[in-house]
């Protein structure tokens, strides 16, 4: 019999560091306008990509103040480099995928040990021009216009290459992916999207957590918030 083959997908900003930093930048240099963003954006006016387009309007147009910004902030979660030596023992493939600004991770990773350990980083990008910067969404849906970075569609293709996926996030926009995984590690707004959904799902505080309980739940849930294989976004679960 084959051995099951599994793979991790992380969020980044407040999963892997303790802080979003993209959202403490965007508080940042936005000020009030990151406020009034933010709040359209929980209120389901439009998702991260368009959040993303507004709020880097207002970033400093030198990303390496960005990057120092983002290093000042940079903790990483407890039992990180623990867990990644336990995913490595085990043979589990890990990536990040992250709606964030982006810039920052690699770097972070590196300054801190970490970037070995992880087999693909699916991120956005900015790029300076005209002044400012501009975020480019490269792993963005063809046509949906919610997320920056479609998430569900990194979990979908590991699954095609025949992994059972875990899913480790903190954050609303994270639900998309996590209704396609095969297990779900959910803390702070994604724990309260999968309970509203009714998803099975580990609840976790650090990485600790997901050295001790190693799940995997049949992917079964009914509901998914979005379909990466047609137009992505489902209007009736945004
Ligand atoms: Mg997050």
């Amino acid at each position: 019999m084959t051995a099951t083959k599994i793979a991790y997908v992380l969020d980044f900003d407040g999963t892997i560091t303790e802080t979003d930093i993209t959202s403490a930048m965007a508080r940042h240099f936005g000020k009030d306008h990151y406020l009034e963003c933010s709040a359209a954006y929980r209120r389901g006016e439009f998702g991260m990509k368009e959040w993303l387009a507004r709020m880097s309007l207002f970033l400093p147009p030198d990303p390496a103040e960005l990057l120092d910004f983002a290093e000042a902030r940079a903790t990483l979660r407890s039992g990180l480099k623990e867990f990644f030596e336990f995913a490595r023992s085990r043979g589990r493939p890990l990536y990040i995928a992250s709606d964030g600004f982006g810039l920052y991770i690699e770097p972070i990773l590196k300054r801190h040990g970490c970037r070995e350990h992880v087999a693909g980083i699916f991120c956005n990008r900015v790029l300076p021009g005209n002044g400012r910067l501009e975020t480019l969404t490269p792993y963005a849906h063809r046509s949906c216009p919610v997320c920056g970075n479609c998430k569900a569609a990194h979990v979908i293709e590991l699954q095609e290459e025949g992994y059972r996926v875990l899913y480790v996030g903190d954050g609303l926009n994270d639900r998309f992916a996590a209704a396609y995984a095969d297990g779900i590690f959910a803390r702070d707004h994604l724990a309260e999207a999968c309970t509203a959904a009714g998803f099975p799902f580990q609840r976790w505080d650090d990485f600790h957590d997901l050295i001790k309980t190693d799940i995997l739940i049949e992917n079964n849930h009914d509901h998914k918030f979005c379909d990466p294989a047609q137009k992505g976004f489902l209007r009736d679960n945004r």
